[in-house]
């Protein structure tokens, strides 16, 4: 097969009997396994020396884009520089090396820590108590989501079958709701993006479990009517949701506890800097008020009287269990030591300087980019494409473009309240000077827009993959070596 270097898979290099070593069988202890379990056919794998390997894996790594390569303004992802140190701890054989069944009294440390973190997050969230156990931004809400089916159900409140979500949310939202059992609702936004509280009033009736919402929202908009908000829908007896997506701006300034938030979780690899993308790893810890502490799932780490820390397991609690352990330990040490690192006086400093960053970038481009909600903004705000849509160069076209100009993409076509949406989300840890280099691409190809569309509309040139089919590669992915021999 003859495929260009960065395409080339590990297999493209076998030849038979090629070996990174031999093992001396002379001296090898090889267990004695019953004849049942050997297997009868020698496993399909690649047959390659050991510099082929350590090449190829070196040149395929340097085809990936990270936030360590370069800047990464993917909207509504919080794409932060990751402090090194956080690696160091979380990579620390005292953390590393211990295993979540082994007796609590050998993991006193590792527990204290997870302790600390709870109440920390519940200090941010403004939260009652916190499990750390989800995975993930949406195991997070489904979790959440959960503890509020739990309540109702606790409640005999069983004709709330609704979540009502606004039209501008994260489609993990209602994805969420869905899988967990409810319907979903939708609700208008205002010209302004703002959830559009008259809509919200109509729909909220004894039907209603929860309202779902974002704040700042996916515009990058302040929600100004949450009082308001939260007391109507308190008043039909539903439970407001926060998605701690955009928590960002918020952190040390304002609580979603204190807006009237009921039940909560954060992406700790979006805010508290824990390195993500490629589909993890990731945390979606889960905070709730006052009042709904025993509908969290089990186990969770507690403090005992002589001070030593102990693990719950109280599995008779309405939700059991959402994960094996106690959840992504790695992750949660990295985000506890962010969060000691930073300080109350660091952490309240994030916000203003990640929405100064944001507002930068959009008052720099705003003369050639369509803003549909005028600023200012918190930490990201939404362009609808291109002011002068006369050369047919779409939000897609643009986002190819950067990658030759080595940035990452912005979020494109998301929220749909656009057709064109470009979602910029600069985060606080860039300089200037980076900023700048940003925006100075960005009005480029806005003049190439107009000078050369075409070099636009045909772009990336520079990258070593161009414009893969992603519907294609989603519908039918070829996950074998045999399937693309074959094909
Ligand atoms: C990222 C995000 C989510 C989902 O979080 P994951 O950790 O990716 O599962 C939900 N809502 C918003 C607004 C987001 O940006």
């Amino acid at each position: 097969m003859n495929r260009q270097l960065y395409e080339k898979l590990i297999f493209d290099y076998s030849r038979p009997g090629r070996r990174g070593f031999f093992f001396n069988e002379g001296n090898a202890q090889m267990p004695s396994l019953p004849d049942g379990l050997l297997r009868q056919t020698p496993p399909q794998l690649p047959e390659v020396d050991e510099p082929t390997v350590v090449r190829h894996y070196n040149n395929q790594s340097t085809n990936n884009f990270g936030v360590d390569t370069g800047f990464y303004p993917l909207g509504s992802c919080t794409m932060k520089y990751n402090p090194k140190v956080n690696d160091l701890l979380a990579s620390d054989p005292g953390f590393a090396a211990i295993h979540p069944k082994q007796p609590t009294a050998t993991m006193q440390g590792a527990l204290k820590l997870y302790y600390e973190l709870q109440q920390s997050l519940s200090e941010i969230g403004g939260m009652s108590e916190f499990t750390l156990n989800p995975y993930a931004g949406a195991h997070g809400e489904l979790t959440g989501l959960m503890v509020i089916h739990a309540f109702h159900d606790h409640n005999k409140d069983f004709a709330r079958t609704k979540v009502l979500v606004p039209n501008s949310a994260h489609g993990t939202n209602p994805a969420s709701a869905a899988v967990c059992g409810y319907e979903v609702v939708e609700v208008n936004s205002l010209p302004d993006g703002t959830v559009d509280v008259d809509d919200l009033r109509s729909k909220l009736d004894n039907t209603v479990a929860a309202m779902m919402m974002t704040n700042p929202n996916t515009v990058g908009m302040f929600e100004k009517h949450i009082p308001e908000i939260a007391e109507a829908v308190h008043a039909a007896g539903a439970l407001l949701y926060y998605d701690g997506a955009n928590l960002n701006p918020m952190l040390g300034i304002a609580r979603p506890g204190d807006m009237g938030f009921d039940v909560m979780h954060i992406n700790l690899h979006k805010t508290f800097s824990t390195p993500h993308g490629g589909g993890g790893p990731g945390a979606g810890p889960v905070g709730v008020r006052k009042g709904l502490e025993q509908f969290l799932p089990a186990p969770r780490v507690v403090k005992l009287a002589d001070s030593s820390f102990d693990i719950d397991q109280h599995n008779d609690t309405a939700l059991g269990r959402i994960s094996s352990n106690l959840g992504n330990y790695a992750v949660l040490i990295r985000a506890w030591a962010y969060i000691l690192t930073m300080g109350c006086d660091g952490l309240a400093h994030v916000g203003p300087l990640a929405t100064l960053n944001a507002n930068y970038v959009m008052h720099r481009l705003k003369d050639l980019y369509l803003l549909p909600i005028p600023g200012p903004c918190k930490h990201e705000f939404v362009f609808d494409g291109l002011i002068d849509k006369s050369t047919g160069v779409t939000t897609l076209n643009i986002a190819k473009r950067l990658l030759d100009m080595g940035f990452h993409a912005p979020t494109i076509y998301f929220p749909l309240l656009f057709h064109e949406s470009l979602m910029i989300e600069p985060t606080e840890t860039e300089s200037l000077d980076t900023l700048d280099t940003f925006c100075d691409a960005m009005r480029q190809i806005a003049v190439e827009a107009i000078d050369s569309p075409e070099v636009v509309k045909e772009a990336p040139h520079l990258t070593p993959a161009v414009r893969p089919d992603d519907t294609e590669a989603a519908l039918h992915p070829i996950v074998t070596y045999s399937e693309l021999c074959n094909q």
